[in-house]
């Protein structure tokens, strides 16, 4: 039996999770406006999208990100359910999609290529740009290990900057993090560095260096930072296959006019990268730079026990590109068109409303359900940013008109309209006004 304190029962408010939060309506417009444009930008591309549950067995994320991660070892949100089953709120899209795409049969044929969206969830320390709940667009190529699927991937990502109008606000870094074996050589060549220099070291990379040394290389501590100017190179260790898989990846970068930064301490967080990994960094938000990352993970779907299937992705942060775009100046509000303005018995002004939707697909009508004077009604209206007023008073609706007046306009005429032509003589009217989510 649950058992609640009193101050739950009481009336002390109830507020949402820490670093959990709502959206609001005056928030939503823009969500939307990025929402329309980036799942046409997928389409554009061939991708489709892929909806998963926000639940998952634990083990679908453990085996995937691995063990010794921040993701695994500190940020996961899992419980063990009613049945004693181990469960987790996905902290990622990746490790879902793979599972989703083996259990479905979907990589049979090479070249899946899908898109999710939605909440993710990671136990952090809340702070600017980073939430226990926030929200991804990622996409995944499955089943093509060419250099092109990289450059294709990556082409689409900086399509998007171009068409929210952020280009020149991020920059791409790219790396590769080599095949298993190169890893593994290098990871002993950097101990091997790292080792006598332990004391020097902040104690989580002390602590990595047992683990997981490579996540060294996301340490922010200038000791650690200034010891790792002279550690050996990843790239250095690159097998052939390896550096020739990337060296194609850039070559293909350059032939389409990519800018980009190779930055050989690029290791990425989670343990199922190889390859070729990248982010998107951006210098107008503080210390959570980076706004989209991805890579590489070759291995991935045979670690989930499925066929060995190459696959690359990449996740984007939502609310890091929403910041970036306000940090621009880019708004989108929802206003209703048009207003109505009625002096007349509700059912007739309900029924003129219904006429318009009908008449007017997609049509956005505002009125004042709670009646009240004009001028009441107009300040309503007024408020609402509404373009154009409709107005409704016995006069008018005996002879089957409305009057129609303009609220963003200087002029402050108004036009009798019949009711039976008033469709025909809104629409040039507000084929410039309205405000396009799409
Ligand atoms: P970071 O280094 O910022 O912790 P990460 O490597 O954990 O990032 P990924 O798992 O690659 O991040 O997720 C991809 C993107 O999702 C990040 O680049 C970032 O934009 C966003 N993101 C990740 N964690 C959060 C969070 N807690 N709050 C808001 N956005 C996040
Ligand atoms: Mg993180």
């Amino acid at each position: 039996m649950v058992v609640f304190s009193r101050d739950i029962l009481g009336m002390s408010t109830i507020r949402s999770i820490r670093g959990m939060h709502d959206i609001l309506p005056d928030q939503t417009p823009l969500w939307q406006w990025l929402e329309a444009r980036l799942s046409a930008i997928f389409a554009s591309y061939d991708f489709h999208e892929i909806r998963m549950p926000l639940l998952e067995q634990a083990e679908v994320f453990m085996r995937a990100i691995g063990q010794a991660t921040d993701v695994v070892e500190k940020e996961m949100y899992a419980f063990e359910d009613r049945n004693g089953d181990m469960l987790s709120l996905r902290p990622e899209g990746t490790a879902s999609v793979v599972r989703a795409a083996i259990q479905h049969g979907l990589l049979h044929s090479p070249g899946l290529k899908v898109w999710y969206q939605g909440p993710m969830f990671r136990h952090e320390r809340p702070q600017k740009g980073r939430q226990r709940q926030f929200h991804q667009f990622g996409a995944e190529v499955f089943g093509l290990e060419q250099a092109a699927a990289d450059a294709e991937l990556i082409a689409m990502v900086e399509r998007i900057w171009r068409e929210l109008g952020l280009s020149d606000k991020v920059r791409l870094e790219i790396n590769s993090l080599g095949d298993r074996a190169d890893r593994a050589r290098y990871r002993q060549q950097l101990v091997d560095y790292l080792k006598p220099h332990v004391d020097r070291l902040d104690p989580d990379s002390q602590r990595r260096l047992e683990t997981n040394p490579l996540r060294i290389f996301d340490s922010k501590h200038p000791d650690t930072r200034a010891l790792l100017v002279d550690a050996p190179r990843l790239a250095d260790a690159l097998g052939d296959e390896a550096k020739r898989h990337f060296e194609e990846v850039c070559k293909l970068l350059d032939q389409l006019g990519i800018a980009y930064q190779v930055n050989s301490g690029l290791v990425r967080g989670l343990d199922y990268y190889c390859r070729t990994v990248f982010e998107w960094i951006t210098d107008d938000l503080g210390a959570q730079g980076t706004v989209c990352a991805g890579g590489r993970y070759d291995e991935l779907v045979a670690m989930q026990g499925g066929k060995d299937t190459p696959g690359i992705g990449f996740a984007l942060g939502v609310e890091r590109v929403l910041a970036l775009l306000s940090a621009n100046g880019v708004e989108r509000v929802q206003a209703p068109q048009v207003y109505l303005v009625s002096q007349v018995d509700i059912g007739a002004t309900l029924a003129l409303a219904e006429r318009l939707r009908s008449e007017m697909v997609g049509l956005r009508v505002g009125m004042s359900l709670a009646g009240g004077s004009f001028k009441a009604q107009f300040k309503r209206a007024d408020r609402s940013g509404a373009t154009l007023a409709l107005i409704l008073g016995e006069s008018e609706l005996e002879a089957g008109e409305v009057q129609v007046k303009q609220l963003r306009a200087e002029t402050a005429e108004q036009t009798s309209v019949a009711i039976d032509s008033l469709a025909d003589y809104l629409k040039p009217l507000l084929a410039d006004a309205s405000i396009d989510l799409s």
